[in-house]
């Protein structure tokens, strides 16, 4: 048996916006106005037909995640994991679960992974979900194991997404075969991690990142990491990330994700984190930076939007092979030849090792 990761949809809340067009996304085609997904499946083949599918987890379900999937292999994954509570990332989930519920045995649910916070959020946004899920929590740092899939793991990271996203997490998956452990990182919607030194020393051990990349240069009040701090002239002014920096202390930001999740585990990953961080000298906020603190290998770009890359630096929102090729480029010359990079649609497969 095999393990692949296939992207479900690779687009950030709204791809295209009415009476415009958007060089990433053909607005005739439907796969490629869907929000970022993916499923991690363990098949015999390729092929992903019901024969030959062992299990499959869905990491994050928003909108066009169920049809695709009803496209496709159309039967309900054994979980389902959250990186975080937005409209994006969720709203799937209530289809899914109600598949389950009709179809599957009397009391039946959907076994769910998020943080406490992400639970909640999906449950102020969708009440009625709490019958047809069997929640289970993710805790900073923990290995939690997915229990319907013998040898998969979850490990989950807190990120700054912002303050209407608490308790946002990027999702490491472990899944263990025959003594071998193949990882993969899936970093959801993020400004920037709440990682300490140790974090990172275990991310890296991923073949694959699938990270936002909603922006090409920083525009940190959008909530979104960008692909570079490089200014696009290559000037250092930052106005807007140091700006940003200045009005929100790193601290404020730490206290309100205690705030939302006083868990033990949490405080202790936090408490550690403001050790290590004080200020925001070592935590990156770009894809460059945060790969060149992990070194992973494998670089899939998601969620493009671009819109502020056009409104605050006069740059030109791309197509999916102009971006690949753009990010190549920026990689290489940061001297990181080693590491390809790819910007995603919908279907497109990666094998587990
Ligand atoms: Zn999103
Ligand atoms: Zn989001």
């Amino acid at each position: 048996m095999n393990t692949y990761v296939r992207v479900n949809g690779c687009g950030n809340a709204w791809p295209v916006f009415l009476g415009t067009e958007h060089p990433f996304y053909n607005r005739m085609v439907a796969d490629d106005l869907g929000s970022t997904s993916y499923s991690v499946i363990g098949s015999r083949n390729k092929d992903f037909s019901i024969q030959a599918i062992e299990w499959e987890v869905v990491v994050d379900a928003g909108h066009n995640t169920v049809p695709f999937l009803l496209k496709n292999e159309n039967r309900i994954p054994e979980a389902l994991l959250l990186t975080h509570g937005h409209l994006d990332h969720i709203l799937g989930a209530d289809w899914i679960a109600q598949s389950l519920g009709f179809t599957g045995q009397q009391n039946e649910k959907l076994p769910l992974y998020a943080t406490a916070p992400v639970w909640q959020q999906v449950l102020q946004t969708i009440p009625h979900i709490e019958n047809a899920v069997a929640f289970t929590e993710l805790k900073p740092g923990i290995k939690i194991p997915v229990k319907q899939v013998p040898g998969l793991s979850v490990t989950a990271f807190p990120v700054y997404h912002g303050d209407s996203a608490r308790g946002a997490v990027m999702l490491l998956l472990e899944y263990l075969q025959n003594e071998s452990a193949s990882f993969v990182l899936f970093t959801g919607d993020l400004l920037f991690p709440f990682l300490r030194k140790n974090d990172y020393a275990i991310l890296s051990k991923a073949q694959a990142i699938y990270i936002d990349c909603s922006n090409r240069f920083s525009f940190p009040s959008s909530n979104h990491i960008s692909f570079t701090t490089e200014m696009p002239d290559k000037s250092t002014n930052h106005k807007y990330l140091e700006e940003w920096k200045r009005q929100h202390p790193v601290e404020r930001l730490v206290n309100m994700q205690l705030q939302d999740n006083p868990d033990e585990n949490c405080r202790m990953h936090f408490d550690s984190f403001m050790q290590e961080n004080r200020n925001y000298e070592n935590i990156p906020f770009s894809v460059v930076e945060f790969l060149a603190k992990t070194r992973i290998p494998q670089v899939q770009l998601v969620h493009y939007f671009g819109y502020h890359d056009v409104q605050y630096y006069r740059q030109e929102m791309l197509g999916s092979r102009a971006l690949q090729h753009w990010a190549t480029t920026m990689l290489q010359n940061h001297g990181m030849k080693q590491i390809t990079v790819a910007a995603p649609k919908a279907g497109h497969l990666i094998k587990l090792k």
